[in-house]
């Protein structure tokens, strides 16, 4: 049985006389996997349909939002509601303030929330308010974390630039670049090493708490924990980018999790994904100190037409609604079946392969050791990945379209998604063994 995708192939060559590369975001035009990306027109739950009426158990879930499945039923209500109202006043609106309190309430230290329409505004802001709060340049980052696709973070900077084989962007100027020193992840020497030399010019670390966007790495020997010392002793601020882990690997995310037990606190957060529900919302976040140098109360400005959007909020706070203790509870559950699944599949046909978790982000690196950092994501072996998600493809699941995604399990799966995941799983490893002997 080969999948008919005719439409989705008529789709992408109108897409690429139109749009570069046939795409809103380059992951999307499978350049890394080859062949041609579908074009999707429905989902519902777990499932999504391509234009040619071909069905996927979904595991990117729009890379995050869609944490409660497609189209959930309440989702699509408060949403609908909210339209009605009117689209956008660009002016104070209550979902926003609601929003704001509900994200306050689940992590304490968002003391104040500002409002922008993407992980990148939001970071761009964090390091904007960093760099004033502390009269100071420098931004550190960590080779393999992504941070949207701003100036400044576009170096080294995992999955998307990766993928294009781009170790950084034309487009970035020499002097941007230089304001941005990358360090490799979980490495403590180095960055006390770079402190020691130029900590008073560094006006923040930023990190993803666990990163996701090289594959999933978790931190080692509380990295985290790590980064705030050595910051804190700098007079550094610390960002913790919890775009992709915020309200997904807890009510909180990756802080709210760890912090009872870790004992650090980041000056300055960045959400996105979850928080929109699928909709364009994203978020700085933290203490009062810092947050209140914002414009109008202080002089770092920022600003958007559509921030805080009442029919986008809408739509994160009836996501976050559903994201209670139960829901949180069957992410987990659903992220270890899904990566025994996997597991069981390759060990199986005999593909070396490392199944790593970062809370219930998941992913896996096509090689015979752990990986700790970007270095060692490079390593694996793609080929066999890209004939892996190929025939998962085929067989009716969809992955992401590189090997240095995370992947996304959402409420919505059942035990029949794992079923089929279990079938295509099976083909998938034979193809995968196929391709590292060739
Ligand atoms: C997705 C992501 C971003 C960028 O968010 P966009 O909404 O795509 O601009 C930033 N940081 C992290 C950690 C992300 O995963």
């Amino acid at each position: 049985m080969t999948q008919n995708i005719s439409n989705s192939i008529t789709w992408h060559t109108r897409a690429q006389k139109v749009i570069p590369g046939g795409v809103s975001s380059p992951v999307r035009a499978f350049s890394a996997v080859g062949g041609n990306p579908r074009y999707f027109v429905r989902g519902k739950g777990s499932r999504i349909w391509d234009v040619d009426g071909n069905e996927y158990v979904d595991l990117v879930g729009s890379w995050g939002p869609m944490i409660v499945g497609h189209a959930h039923d309440y989702v699509v209500a408060k949403v609908t509601e909210a339209a009605a109202l009117s689209a956008s006043f660009g002016a104070p609106s209550p979902n926003e303030v609601l929003l704001a309190e509900e994200i306050n309430k689940r992590v304490s230290i968002a003391e104040r929330v500002r409002f922008v329409s993407s992980g990148t505004e939001a970071v761009m802001t964090a390091v904007r308010l960093a760099r004033a709060a502390t009269s100071r340049n420098v931004i550190v980052k960590f080779a393999g974390c992504y941070h949207g696709h701003s100036d400044a973070l576009l170096v080294q900077a995992g999955s998307g630039v990766l993928t294009l084989g781009l170790p950084n962007s034309p487009g970035v100027t020499p002097g941007q670049a230089q304001d941005t020193v990358v360090l490799p992840y979980n490495d403590a020497a180095a960055l006390e090493a770079l402190f020691a030399s130029r900590g008073h010019e560094i006006a923040a670390v930023i990190t993803e708490p666990t990163p996701a966007n090289m594959g999933v790495v978790p931190p080692i020997n509380n990295f985290n924990l790590k980064i705030r010392e050595v910051t804190s002793k700098h007079g550094s601020l610390m960002i913790l980018d919890e775009v992709m882990t915020g309200f997904r690997v807890s009510s909180g995310g990756w802080w709210a999790m760890v912090n009872q037990t870790e004992g650090w606190i980041p000056d300055l957060l960045t959400f996105g994904k979850v928080i929109g529900g699928g909709y364009p919302v994203a978020a700085v976040a933290g203490k009062a100190q810092h947050m209140d140098l914002l414009a109008p109360l202080g002089s770092v400005y920022q600003a958007g037409t559509l921030s805080g959007n009442p029919v986008a909020t809408a739509a994160g706070l009836a996501t976050l609604e559903l994201c209670d203790a139960a829901l949180y509870a069957t992410l987990y559950q659903r992220a270890k079946q899904v990566g025994e699944i996997i597991s069981n599949a390759l060990t199986t046909e005999g593909v070396a392969h490392q199944a790593q978790f970062g809370g219930n982000l998941f992913s896996f690196f096509f090689t015979d050791k752990r990986v700790t950092n970007f270095a060692e994501a490079q390593t694996q072996n793609t080929q066999a990945f890209n004939a892996f998600f190929h025939a998962m493809l085929e067989n009716g699941v969809s992955l992401p379209p590189s090997a240095f995604e995370a992947w996304f399990v959402s409420g919505a799966h059942t035990d029949e998604d794992l079923a089929k995941i279990s079938y295509a799983a099976n083909i998938a490893a034979k193809r995968a063994a196929e391709a590292t002997r060739s």
